[in-house]
């Protein structure tokens, strides 16, 4: 979806990720020899070290790469300065759990209590007794769709917390009683200024994003505003431009907690390719190009977004949903050109406008029925 974008702006792009026919490569074909597209890991120094030498502009799409060969890449002097978006500084704090908690901390934003752990009963036991139960025990590392975080209700399961986790680095969670999960993706630019998207309402299922609803309502007026400033206020702590996603927790009473920052395009934001005046995807270009950026702003009275995850390693069923979308007035489908389709595996979404709430809900319904009993 970046390398759509990119396209429209003739922004040439080079793709570091497994495979030749990696969703983005089939996207967009290389113009010139030297911008060959690359065949290796985002966690490999090696190819990461090849991707710079091709580049004016890198930025990634996962945070979970190898940031100490972008923090040496950077050091080292070239003929044309090469920029790195978001900045080696902040992926190192946000692709850590629990640095990241800290910083966001330290920068005033609101979170729920935390604390390091050992990965031991008796560690565990004594941050259950602090923080109460269920206890969140998270990974603090390559944590994505719930996979590193187990939910501790009582003591007893606190052995089989370390067995799930098991050689992976964690922290405890104070436990959230939520009444809604609201996400807001803001772009930040070269000079530090941010914009934020619509605060919009996701819905997980299974710990993976199932619908996004955007704007989010709400009867509390003040809520848009604060959701948004404090994601405006968490990304300005950062350095480096681009979009972030910022999930955040919404309490009973109206409070906001921060939950966890994506330094990216991020999943509650595909809404805004077809809902907003200027797509995530494009305004992640226009930020780390020093472009000025575009309105974030609905063009849209009301938008939901369904992930299509898969539900077996068939297709069939996600295209028989596809199929009964395309029917539908104001939905549009995209689906990622994935090799394999596997259990829990997101392979493309499906974005749904409409004039009012009712409308799009009216829309998203025939989708929902067509969605295997399980997932919808
Ligand atoms: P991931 O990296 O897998 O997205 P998250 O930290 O966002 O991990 O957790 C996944 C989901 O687990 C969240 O969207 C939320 O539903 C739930 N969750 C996470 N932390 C807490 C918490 N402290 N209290 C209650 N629920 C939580
Ligand atoms: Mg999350």
């Amino acid at each position: 979806m970046l390398v759509a974008s990119a396209s429209l702006l003739n922004i040439k792009a080079v793709i570091l990720d497994v495979g030749e026919n990696a969703p983005a490569k089939q996207v967009a074909a290389p113009t010139a020899p030297h911008l060959n597209h690359i065949d290796g890991s985002f966690a490999d120094p090696a190819k990461i070290r090849e991707l710079a030498a091709k580049v004016d502009i890198l930025t990634v799409e996962i945070e979970h790469v190898d940031v100490s060969a972008l923090e040496e890449i950077q050091s080292l002097p070239r003929e044309t300065p090469l920029a790195i978006h978001p900045s080696p500084f902040t992926i190192r704090i946000i692709q850590d759990k629990f640095k990241q908690k800290e910083h966001l901390l330290k920068h005033n934003s609101p979170v729920s209590e935390f604390t390091s752990v050992e990965p031991t009963e008796a560690s565990i036991t004594e941050a259950a007794q602090r923080l109460g139960l269920p206890l969140m025990l998270k990974s603090r590392t390559l944590a994505y769709d719930g996979r590193g975080n187990f939910v501790i209700r009582s003591v007893s399961q606190i052995s089989d917390a370390l067995a799930a986790l098991a050689g992976r680095p964690l922290y405890a969670e104070k436990w959230v009683p939520f009444s809604k999960e609201i996400a807001v993706m803001v772009v930040r630019t070269t000079d530090g200024k941010v914009q934020s998207y619509p605060a919009v309402e996701t819905v997980h299922k299974d710990n993976i994003c199932h619908l996004v609803f955007a704007p989010l309502r709400s009867r509390d007026h003040t809520l848009q505003d604060r959701a948004k400033r404090v994601a405006g206020d968490a990304i300005r702590s950062f350095t480096g431009a681009g979009v972030f996603g910022v999930e955040m927790f919404l309490l009973e009473n109206g409070e906001l907690y921060v939950n966890e920052i994506a330094p990216r395009p991020h999943n509650s934001g595909h809404y805004t390719i077809e809902a907003c005046e200027t797509s995530q995807y494009e305004n992640h270009l226009r930020a780390i190009l020093s472009l000025p950026l575009g309105s974030t702003n609905l063009q849209v009275p009301s938008a939901i977004m369904l992930n299509l995850i898969g539900h077996s390693s068939s297709m069939s069923e996600l295209i028989a949903t596809t199929n009964i979308a395309l029917t539908i007035p104001g939905v549009s489908v995209h689906l990622y050109g994935k090799a394999d389709c596997r259990k829990g595996r997101k392979m493309g979404h499906i974005t749904i406008v409409g004039e009012s709430d009712a409308e799009t809900r009216a829309r998203l319904r025939p989708l929902l029925e067509s969605l295997p009993s399980s997932s919808a």
